[in-house]
């Protein structure tokens, strides 16, 4: 085929032309000089949580990329690359496949985030027709980062257990191994009666979950915050910070290694296809549960918001209604940035999903337990043009989320 490039993908195969010889197969270096002697632009997603691949550089500084699948074949939104040697040069990156996404209508109002320096992460103006997502961006440095949010990545988590282990409110152990060998861990801190949960990143791809746990846990083991001794004080609060390590460092956005959906195995886990939730749910067997919080990001509304199990069996005439209550309003108080007008239509009663882990440890326990949604775009009611939806403001959404716990364990203990 000459200089054709041959990729296989789901099936398919695409023919890509190497232009001017300066092409190689997918993850070899691009490198090269224009016959004007500007640099052609390389891309490359080989490290933890990158996805993209390279369909076709159409000249040095426009880049035809795709998605790549989780594992599974099903879903794919998640993406995160590096663009090197185009410094100051007017770059286009088409995401050609953005229409086939898991979630296509998010494209909508979106907005890439991209970074020099992986620590502070801006929005660049982005473009979605015609099932096309094109960036349209002048690097700002030799290495230029882009993301579909702040990433979190596997190498970050283990920074935040790290971190965390050397607290002398927190105890650390391993609940099991991942579907690639990688170890679940939880962190307990303090020493009440209560036994509240809090999980994040059961769907890799939503960084934000992480970056909510980092400020949640900042507070939580900050020996001097008041709020955070109370909670200590009442509850047990047991934290896996991360559910889905091996989904993450792949750069899937929803799966796991063997392509299951976690955040939809919670009725039947088994240790093959979700040792993640089957060893998850087996700790809190034994530990019971009074409340369980399940941090995720939506990818489409661009809101905070709170979605509930109202449609388990029993949900109306329980003291469920009334707990949660206690928790959503008390939050919702504590930061502005959540609010309840905008969410996930309610499931009506006896029709929940119980598959889905807010649904299953519900009504498994009787408790209260919510599944919480920050947006990948911004919160409209407070919209941020240079950062949107920021690592930033998760985190202080993380921290604002003990007040909501301790009305809670305030309230749960009056009634008990
Ligand atoms: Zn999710």
């Amino acid at each position: 085929m000459g200089d054709a490039v041959r990729f296989s993908t789901n099936g398919a195969v695409l023919f890509a032309i190497a232009c001017a010889g300066f092409m190689g197969q997918h993850g070899t270096r691009h490198a090269g000089f224009e016959k004007d002697g500007t640099q052609i632009m390389h891309i490359d997603s080989h490290f933890d949580s990158g996805n993209i691949e390279v369909v076709e550089l159409l000249d040095g500084h426009t880049a035809n990329l795709r998605i790549k699948k989780d594992a599974g074949d099903e879903h794919m939104q998640w993406f995160y690359f590096r663009v090197d040697d185009a410094r100051d040069q007017d770059c286009t990156l088409r995401i050609v496949n953005a229409g086939d996404a898991s979630y296509p209508s998010a494209w909508a109002g979106y907005r890439v985030c991209t970074s020099v320096d992986r620590q502070t992460w801006t929005r660049v103006t982005t473009d979605y027709s015609d099932g096309v997502l094109t960036i349209a961006h002048r690097p700002e440095g030799q290495m230029q980062w882009y993301a579909y949010f702040a990433p979190h990545t596997h190498e970050q988590h283990l920074d935040l257990l790290s971190h965390c282990q050397r607290s002398d409110e927190v105890t650390v152990d391993r609940l099991g191994g991942t579907v690639d060998g990688r170890d679940l861990h939880r962190l307990t801190v303090g020493e009440g009666p209560l036994q509240f949960w809090a999980i994040a990143r059961q769907h890799p791809g939503e960084s934000m979950a992480s970056w909510w746990m980092e400020g949640f846990l900042d507070r939580l083991l900050d020996p001097n915050d008041a709020i955070s001794k109370r909670l200590r004080a009442m509850a047990t609060v047991h934290v896996v910070p991360h559910m889905n390590p091996d989904g993450a460092i792949r750069g899937h956005l929803r799966c796991n290694a063997a392509g299951a959906n976690l955040n939809r195995e919670w009725a039947e886990p088994t240790i093959e296809r979700s040792p993640e939730v089957y060893y998850t749910r087996a700790a809190m067997d034994a530990s019971g549960v009074d409340f369980c919080l399940d941090v995720h990001g939506d990818e489409e509304l661009p809101y905070n918001f709170l979605s509930g199990s109202e449609g388990i069996d029993g949900y109306a005439d329980s003291r469920l209604p009334r707990l949660c209550d206690v928790f959503a309003s008390a939050y919702e108080r504590a930061n502005p940035d959540l609010q309840r007008e905008h969410g996930y239509p309610v499931a009506p009663p006896g029709k929940a999903n119980m598959t889905m882990c807010t649904n299953a440890v519900a009504a498994r326990f009787q408790c209260p337990a919510y599944t919480l949604e920050m947006p990948f775009k911004d919160n409209a009611n407070a919209p941020d043009p240079l950062f949107g939806w920021s690592p930033e403001r998760c985190a202080q959404l993380g921290a604002s989320g003990l007040d909501a716990l301790v009305a809670l364990a305030e309230v749960t203990s009056e009634a008990d």
